[in-house]
């Protein structure tokens, strides 16, 4: 094809092609080199985050999430179509660099792609950049005809983003052709020359282009050559330099924001990397009260979110109604990102984020139950965000009222609901349980094996507290001793570490920390996920925790554990997913063995379950805060089981028990679903009868012992 391409280059534009192609490569890159260094500008004013640790691991995710595009087909239409344009763009890398080296290097062949290898490889591309030009006006289509709803701009949040994405979406089908059309026109030109030309791929966009123009006269095709490459070459570089002035700048950042991604679940950011506990009082202000407050890696989360709505379509806050879309948490950043740090001209930074980008509603609307980062394929966070505005707003003495008197009871009491300290243990005096077990207190000096921690709701609250007399029973039937800490007991601060009160979180665990230590105790076991969380993830230097389901699991898998046949075989029951047992620890098949152990027990799942399970309304402090929302999430999700068939929920969460009890009355739907604790389901079933052993265990002994 040298033929063609020297005319290419001996073309004259005012000036000879080879110049002026030149010029716009030099152009281009300079530009683009300008605006990303404008870009890093914040990133390099931003909080540190020490993200440059366990490289395999982040290569591995690297290879799995972007090379693998892993999380797309969670979405399946939208999904195939994003992996198709972007195996695309992978393989049309290398052709879209040799077409423009050509245009200033007429010999330039991509090193490894001369020969078979290039024949075979220039096949291949011409079907790659048919299939990415049919996908974009597939995206097109579906864009402006169809309208998914995910994509929608509520007024609030400001104009619709669908003209950009259209626009974008015109650019790179114009790419496409342009480099189809060059291929086309240089096979032409060299047919009718007689020369030597590449074979096209049958039925590709570049081979239809080709029978089309091929009988063109010999200038036209010249004309469709030079013009195709000018069009191609400036289409890439606008591309290049307009993708980092909105949602296509995830192209270029969406790597490494995978690669420097949250490698831990559960697990909350410090107040600051790198300062000690200890040191926290030294620390001027908390949390995030300016952009520049934000760490880098959360920067860079703003430019790479592609803004395809996933995370605010999976967002529990978002459906009820609630003043927040976690997509719009990053597109407000990311506006205010260019605008305070422009391209052009100087940077402004400074202002506070709540009250004028957030408003104070949004950040206190969520419940943290992590549907949005399980939902993003490119691995955006939001948790850590939030809490981090959040404590930024307790640092200025922002407390919503409704939390107010909880969290003054918190730092008294050591509970939210203000009850004494002495009464923690109270619902294991009850007389008609200690009929049939009595459980021990650790008071310091004798000690057992495991500690039973309870936490403040299932220690206080009336109807919770049947959750911590059915899981001490089902210790007892496993054997081995176990213990409580009662009044040495204090929430675990699960909770209120995530509603941004650190120092608060910091005397409970604390406080926690050493009477767990003075136990003795080797393990623990709760039945509240949140505590369960708090324990695994926020205290350090404690025994291995496990939640009950665990532990239950193993046991009927082991043979400790039988069940008679389910009482009432006419219900249909559904487990519902807590979140922090879930997605954020990863427990979806222990609750659910457990459940089918159960002779006769009939089970559906919900359309939304195990990552995609649906939060209840949110735990701890959450049960006190008083949302602005049109409807409530518990009843969102009480209608979900409806619609599966089932009339009992079962769950693994006290607090989600609350929500779901409470949202069954809200919909009206008392007497005809029902709600339950899985202990209290396995309390309910378990037999002794087959366990011989144990059932003289439970005869001579007291629950603990
Ligand atoms: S954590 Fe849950 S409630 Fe919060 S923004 Fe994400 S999806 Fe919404
Ligand atoms: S944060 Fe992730 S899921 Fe949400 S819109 Fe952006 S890319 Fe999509």
């Amino acid at each position: 094809m040298v033929g063609f391409y020297s005319s290419l280059l001996s073309s004259e534009w005012l000036v000879p092609g080879r110049n002026l192609f030149l010029t716009i490569h030099v152009l281009g890159i300079v530009c683009f080199a300008y605006i990303v260094a404008k870009r890093v500008v914040p990133l390099v004013r931003a909080q540190g985050d020490p993200r440059f640790d366990h490289p395999w691991t982040r290569l591995g995710r690297v290879l799995k999430f972007w090379l693998g595009q892993w999380k797309h087909p969670r979405y399946k239409f939208a999904g195939t179509i994003h992996i198709l344009i972007f195996a695309g763009f992978i393989l049309l890398a290398a052709r879209a660099f040799s077409v423009l080296i050509v245009g200033v290097s007429e010999n330039f062949v991509m090193p490894g792609l001369s020969g078979r290898t290039g024949y075979i490889y220039n096949l291949v591309t011409d079907y790659a950049s048919t299939v990415v030009f049919l996908c974009m006006v597939v995206a097109g289509v579906r864009r402006l005809v169809f309208k998914p709803a995910r994509y929608a701009v509520p007024a609030k949040y400001g104009k619709s983003h669908t003209p950009d994405a259209v626009f974008l979406l015109g650019l790179i089908a114009i790419l496409m052709v342009a480099d189809s059309l060059f291929a086309a026109s240089n096979v032409a030109g060299h047919a009718q020359r007689g020369q030597p030309a590449e074979a096209l791929a049958t039925l590709s966009l570049p081979w239809m282009l080709q029978i089309l123009i091929g009988s063109m006269p010999l200038a036209t095709l010249w004309v469709l050559n030079v013009t195709a490459y000018l069009v191609h070459e400036l289409t890439f570089y606008f591309l290049l330099c307009y993708r980092p002035f909105g949602i296509q700048f995830h192209v270029e950042t969406s790597l490494f924001s995978i690669y420097f991604a949250k490698l831990e679940r559960g697990r909350l950011k410090p107040v600051r990397w790198n300062v000690p506990d200890e040191h926290l009082d030294l620390v001027k202000s908390f949390g995030v009260k300016t952009f520049e407050d934000f760490t880098w890696k959360h920067m860079l989360d703003f430019y790479s979110c592609a803004d395809c709505g996933r995370c605010a379509d999976n967002c529990p806050a978002n459906a009820a109604g609630r003043p927040l879309a976690p997509r719009f948490l990053t597109i407000k950043a990311r506006d205010y990102a260019f605008r305070h740090y422009p391209v052009l001209g100087r940077a402004n930074n400074g202002k506070p984020l709540i009250g004028n980008i957030y408003s104070e509603d949004e950040i206190w609307s969520c419940t943290t139950c992590g549907a949005c980062e399980e939902e993003c394929p490119l691995l955006v966070e939001y948790i850590d965000k939030i809490v981090d505005l959040r404590r930024g707003m307790i640092d200025d003495g922002n407390v919503p009222q409704s939390l107010q008197k909880p969290l003054k009871a918190l730092e008294s009491r050591g509970n939210p609901y203000g009850r004494m300290e002495k009464k923690r243990a109270d619902w294991a005096n009850a007389a008609e349980f200690q009929r049939s077990c009595s459980v021990k207190i650790f008071d310091g000096k004798s000690s057992a094996g495991i500690l039973y921690f309870v936490d403040s709701i299932t220690s206080y609250d009336d109807r919770m507290q049947s959750i911590g007399r059915s899981t001490s029973r089902i210790l007892t039937h496993i054997g081995g001793g176990f213990g409580i800490l009662g009044a040495a007991e204090r929430d675990s601060g699960h909770e209120v570490r995530r509603f941004g009160e650190e120092m608060l979180f910091m005397a409970l665990r604390d406080h926690n920390t050493d009477a767990i230590k003075a136990s003795g105790v080797q393990r623990i076991v709760t039945a509240d996920p949140h505590a369960y969380n708090a324990l695994k993830h926020d205290y350090k230097d404690v025994p291995p925790v496990e939640h009950i389901s665990q532990v239950i699991a193993r046991e009927v898998k082991g043979g400790n554990i039988r069940f008679h046949r389910v009482e009432n075989e006419d219900n249909v029951y559904t487990y519902h997913d807590p979140c922090y047992l879930g997605r954020h620890n990863r427990i979806y098949e222990d609750p659910r063995a457990v459940l089918d152990a159960i002779p006769g027990l009939k089970r559906v799942e919900m359309k939304r379950s195990r990552d995609r399970s649906f939060c209840c309304g949110g735990g701890g402090l959450m049960l006190f805060y008083e949302p602005k929302e049109e409807q409530r999430m518990g009843v969102l999700r009480v209608r979900m089981a409806a619609e599966a068939g089932a009339n009992v929920i079962v769950t693994a969460c006290p607090f989600c028990l609350v929500n779901i009890e409470d949202a069954i009355k809200v919909a009206g739907l008392e007497g005809e679903m029902s709600a339950t604790d899985l202990t209290e389901l396995v309390d309910q079933h378990l037999t002794r009868e087959g366990c011989p052993e144990k059932a003289k265990e439970l005869e001579t002994t007291t629950c603990g012992g």
